[in-house]
């Protein structure tokens, strides 16, 4: 099914604060305004502890809100301000979370026919539409097994059906995948989104794993302690990250500390050579610059003439054979820069060489505060 411009879930300030005795006050969830339209499959994508299942679970209705309203298919069922809340089992929502959230007491039927007993759907009709969705996840002739006879992937695939089988309009996945083996995950992946195209639901998709919300996605978000930092394509989010924290989870990054001197720029720990770049205009004296393993250009360096070359001048630290590139380590002033190149690119270690570094992004240097507050929450 195609994105319509619809909007399907709307977040408007919503923010949501948790006090403990051990932690004090923590803001999980700092302000989130979001719009996912309508047969999107929207990621929300950042480290443990950032906030997204606080965030899925306010979506659910299982969390109450601190501030801020949720809109699900136009209709409000979150508002703060006015203490409107309606409960989960009517925000028309399918749900899968990262354990196996099935019933070992139950067989497979029962389990999948569970939400619609609940919502006292006729039996021949209960029949009916759980055979349909345990077609659909590839079970069907299973009913009478208990989730105990089955594989991790199968399990998985019971909470899928029982997800699918009310016919739901938005479909809430927390970390569906995480406890399979990686094969499976890129199977589940896939039979995620022929669900998707078959019943044409929006998915909401937590998880930790970049290439896992990279490969599902059409957009993310990706958070980093209680805050959204960006919402794009993943292709955007990677090519244009706003910030270190985006660059540095999307993708293999390399970091170079740099000093800005005179409109210059110099590896920190060593003045004697500048990397031919030209600073923006609003640089502190010190940046980071970010670029990726493979983007930066590594060359000969012409032995015995005069102009060696544009790039910058250094040697082969070490050389990695990994399986489908050669890694190469590049002392750059006191920092080792991580080089990757397709086997062909062939250097010996402690060869001479230079590197080019075309269109870096630029950050400000590492913020020492923020790495201790994030581990802070990962704690809990
Ligand atoms: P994520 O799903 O991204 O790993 P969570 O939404 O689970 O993150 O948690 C976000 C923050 O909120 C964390 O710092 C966590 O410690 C805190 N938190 C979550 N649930 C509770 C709770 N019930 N009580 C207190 N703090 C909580
Ligand atoms: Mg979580």
């Amino acid at each position: 099914m195609s994105i319509s411009d619809k909007n399907q879930v709307v977040l408007r300030h919503v923010t949501k604060k948790f006090t403990t005795r051990t932690m004090g006050t923590v803001t999980a969830v700092d302000d989130f305004n979001l719009e996912i339209k309508e047969g999107e499959c929207f990621s929300f994508l950042g480290p443990s502890g950032c906030g997204k299942t606080t965030t899925l679970r306010m979506i659910a209705g299982f969390e109450d809100l601190s501030e801020g309203e949720i809109e699900l298919c136009g209709r409000p069922v979150s508002i703060k301000a006015k203490n409107l809340y309606v409960p989960p089992e009517e925000r028309d929502l399918g749900m899968v979370f990262q354990a196996f959230a099935v019933w070992p007491h139950m067989n497979i039927f029962d389990n999948v026919a569970f939400p619609l007993k609940i919502r006292k759907v006729a039996r021949h009709e209960i029949e009916a539409r759980v055979k349909d969705a345990l077609k659909h996840c590839s079970l069907d002739g299973l009913e009478k097994l208990y989730p105990g006879e089955l594989s991790g992937g199968q399990q998985q695939r019971i909470a899928l059906a029982r997800a699918i089988v009310t016919n739901p309009k938005v479909m809430l996945l927390d970390e569906p995948l995480s406890n399979l083996d990686p094969k499976l995950r890129e199977t589940m992946r896939f039979e995620i989104k022929e669900l998707q195209r078959q019943f044409g639901f929006t998915i909401i998709f937590v998880t930790h794993d970049q290439s896992e919300a990279m490969a599902i996605s059409d957009r993310m978000m990706v958070c980093d302690m209680g805050k959204i930092m960006q919402i794009d394509t993943p292709e955007n989010l990677y090519r244009k990250p706003n910030s270190r924290f985006v660059h540095n989870f999307l993708g293999e990054s390399t970091f170079i500390n740099v000093i800005i001197k005179d409109g210059k720029v110099f590896p920190k720990g060593d003045e004697s050579q500048a990397i031919a770049l030209t600073p923006p205009e609003n640089a502190e004296s010190e940046m980071v610059i970010a670029t990726r393993p493979n983007a930066i250009k590594l060359t000969k360096e012409p032995v015995g003439s005069p102009q060696r070359g544009s790039g910058f001048r250094t040697h082969i630290e070490k050389r990695i054979f990994l399986t489908d590139k050669t890694e190469y380590l590049v002392p750059v002033g006191e920092q080792l820069v991580k080089i990757q190149t397709p086997h062909r690119v062939v250097f010996a270690p402690g060869e001479a060489c230079c590197i080019e570094i075309s269109e870096p992004g630029w950050y400000p240097p590492e913020d020492k505060a923020a790495e201790a507050e994030r581990a802070r929450r990962q704690r809990f």
